[in-house]
């Protein structure tokens, strides 16, 4: 396979070295049963050796080998991130695309592009991106953080949530926002965006200034969320390798601490 990387993934594990991080070769991963077949290319800027693949829930790593939590790992892949984000993006399409979602007939990979076509109705799949907005809240030299109910860690970070059909960037913010905290929002002003692979997330952040409203936080999102001004003790924030990280830190108040802010 040339000089490219393979991705294995099992469920939500990547394989790598036990020894750290290093990626197994061809050898390895027919030691695994994923052959040539089973390997598909990136297509990484239309032209790459690397290439990604999943293997059953019963998989054994190979010798030296250990399966280890993408979520864990991914923070502290530096410049391989993005590329190992999107292995594992492809690889799931890969696995939830086999069948047409039409007609249901056996798909077929495509030879020039990365793309899934049906050979009985012609319809064309590719790997799907779903747009989620953050946003971290400003009033005067204060930051909104909340913590949501859904995860199990104790971090507080930006509010966030996908782009639902129909929506602009700009009206998922305006609806989130409401939603989980009761607050408007004005003066929308761009961050930066950042592949998310779980599943298929692309999160555009933003920072808005609030506008109005008292909180009032939905229960079932979130479970908790505070302002806080200059001189706070802040909680436990997102890793700075993560765009909310980046989001909470360039905005931080004067004067605050934190056990997680470096
Ligand atoms: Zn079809």
């Amino acid at each position: 396979m040339g000089d490219g990387m393979n991705f294995i993934f099992r469920d939500d594990e990547i394989l790598l070295c036990e020894s750290g991080i290093d990626f197994p070769n061809a050898h390895v991963c027919s030691f695994m049963g994923v052959g040539n077949n089973e390997l598909q290319p990136l297509w990484l800027n239309g032209n790459s050796d690397h290439c990604t693949s999943h293997v059953a829930r019963d998989i054994e790593a190979p010798p030296g080998f250990v399966f280890r939590k993408l979520r864990a790992v991914l923070g502290g892949l530096g410049e391989d991130g993005a590329l190992v984000s999107r292995a594992f993006q492809v690889s799931e399409w890969v696995r939830t695309n086999r069948y047409c979602g039409v007609c249901a007939t056996p798909m077929r990979k495509s030879e020039t592009e990365l793309c899934f076509h049906c050979p009985a109705c012609g319809f064309s799949s590719y790997p799907r991106v779903s747009p989620a907005m953050m946003v971290l809240v400003k009033r005067g030299n204060e930051i909104l953080l909340a913590r949501h109910a859904i995860h199990a860690t104790a971090r507080y970070t930006a509010l966030a949530g996908f782009v639902e059909a129909g929506e602009s960037i700009e009206d998922a913010i305006h609806r989130e926002v409401f939603e989980e905290v009761g607050l408007y929002v004005k003066d929308l002003c761009y961050f930066g965006s950042q592949s998310w692979p779980f599943p298929h997330s692309l999160m555009i952040a933003y920072t808005a200034e609030y506008d109005g409203g008292e909180l009032n936080i939905q229960q079932d999102e979130i479970a908790d969320a505070r302002w806080f001004g200059p001189g706070a003790f802040l909680p436990d924030i997102p890793m700075v390798e993560s765009i909310a990280g980046r989001l909470v830190r360039a905005n931080l108040p004067p004067y605050v601490t934190s056990r997680t802010l470096l």
